[in-house]
C-alpha cells in the first residue's frame, strides 16, 4: 500500500505525456477538400483549406510545383491546372506551411488524372506569316505578356460560369499538336473559333484587362485577370476595344475577332489559364 501514491503519481505524469504527445502528433485542425477527385489532361480542381492554421506561408504542392493559396474570407483556396505535360495517374496533392525553414505538411489527398489521346493538326501558313516566328519575336512577346502579368488579383472576380466570348465553330481544340515547316510546335494552348472578320468578342468573366495591345505572334491580344490565378486570352483580333487596368464585367465588348499575327484566317484564339497552366477552355464555358 505504500506504494499506491507514488504509481498513482507516475500514472498521472504518463497520462500527461501521452495527451502531450497525441496532440503534438495531431498538429493543427484541417480540413482539406478537393473536387473533382477524377480529371482528364486540360482540367483542372478546386482545393479548399479551412481550420485553425499556425503561422507561416499556406501553400499547395500538385504535379511537382508549388501553388498558392488565395484567402476567401474564412477560408483559403486555389484552383490548380493540368496540361498535356502533366503525368496522368495518382497523383498527391499536398497542403503545406511553410515557417522560415520548417516545411510541415497539414494534409494530403490523391487524385486520378486521365491521359487525353490529343490529335495532331498540320498548319500551312504563307511564307510571309511564318517569318514571323522568330526567336527575337518569341522573345519580345514573352516580354510584352510577362511585363502585363507582373501583378495580379489575389481575390476572386469572376462570378457564376464563364461564357463563349464568340459565336462560332470551333476549328482547332485544346491540346492539339502543331505541325508546321515539317517539325512539332508543341500543344494549343486554347480553342480557336472561326467567326467572321470584325465580329464582336465578349469578356467571359468579370475581371481586369492586364494586356491590351499588339503582339508580334497572338497579334491584336486582350488578356483578362478573373483572380485567384485565373486568367482568359483573346488572341489574333483586328480590334481592341479595352486598355490596359480597366474593369470588365461579363459580356462587355473586348475586341474584334480577326486573323493578326500568325493566323491562318479570321477565328478568336481563347485561351484559359489557371496558375500558370493552360486548361482546356471548354471545361469552363460551353
Ligand atoms: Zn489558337
Amino acid at each position: 500500500m505504500t506504494g499506491e501514491p507514488s504509481m498513482r503519481t507516475a500514472c498521472v505524469i504518463a497520462l500527461t505525456f501521452l495527451v502531450l504527445a497525441a496532440s503534438v502528433r495531431a498538429g493543427p485542425v484541417v480540413t482539406l477538400s478537393v473536387s473533382p477527385a477524377v480529371i482528364s489532361q486540360g482540367g483542372a480542381v478546386v482545393v479548399t483549406v479551412t481550420g485553425d492554421l499556425p503561422d507561416g506561408t499556406l501553400q499547395v504542392r500538385f504535379a511537382g510545383r508549388t501553388w498558392p493559396l488565395y484567402r476567401d474570407s474564412n477560408r483559403w483556396r486555389t484552383y490548380l491546372g493540368t496540361d498535356p505535360n502533366t503525368a496522368a495517374g495518382s497523383r498527391a496533392i499536398v497542403v503545406e506551411i511553410v515557417d522560415h525553414d520548417s516545411i510541415q505538411i497539414l494534409a494530403r489527398r490523391i487524385i486520378t488524372v486521365r491521359r487525353v489521346a490529343f490529335p495532331r493538326r498540320t498548319l500551312i501558313f504563307d511564307p510571309e506569316t511564318l517569318a514571323l516566328l522568330t526567336p527575337e519575336k518569341v522573345a519580345e512577346e514573352q516580354a510584352k505578356v510577362a511585363a502585363g502579368l507582373r501583378v495580379l488579383e489575389p481575390a476572386q472576380l469572376w462570378s457564376a460560369s464563364f461564357r463563349m466570348p464568340v459565336a462560332g465553330t470551333i476549328t482547332s481544340p485544346y491540346g492539339v499538336i502543331s505541325i508546321y515547316q515539317g517539325a512539332s510546335h508543341g500543344w494549343h494552348h486554347g480553342i480557336d473559333i472561326a467567326a467572321p472578320e470584325g465580329e464582336i468578342v465578349r469578356a467571359a468573366n468579370g475581371g481586369i484587362v492586364r494586356l491590351a495591345e499588339p503582339l508580334p505572334l497572338s497579334g491584336d491580344t486582350v488578356i483578362l485577370d478573373h483572380g485567384m490565378g485565373i486568367l482568359t486570352f483573346y488572341m489574333h483580333m483586328s480590334a481592341l476595344d479595352v486598355t490596359a487596368g480597366e474593369r470588365v464585367h461579363t459580356g462587355d465588348i473586348v475586341g474584334r475577332v480577326g486573323s493578326t499575327g500568325l493566323a491562318t484566317g479570321p477565328h478568336l484564339h481563347w485561351g484559359v489559364r489557371v496558375n500558370g497552366v493552360y486548361v482546356d477552355p471548354l471545361l469552363w464555358a460551353h
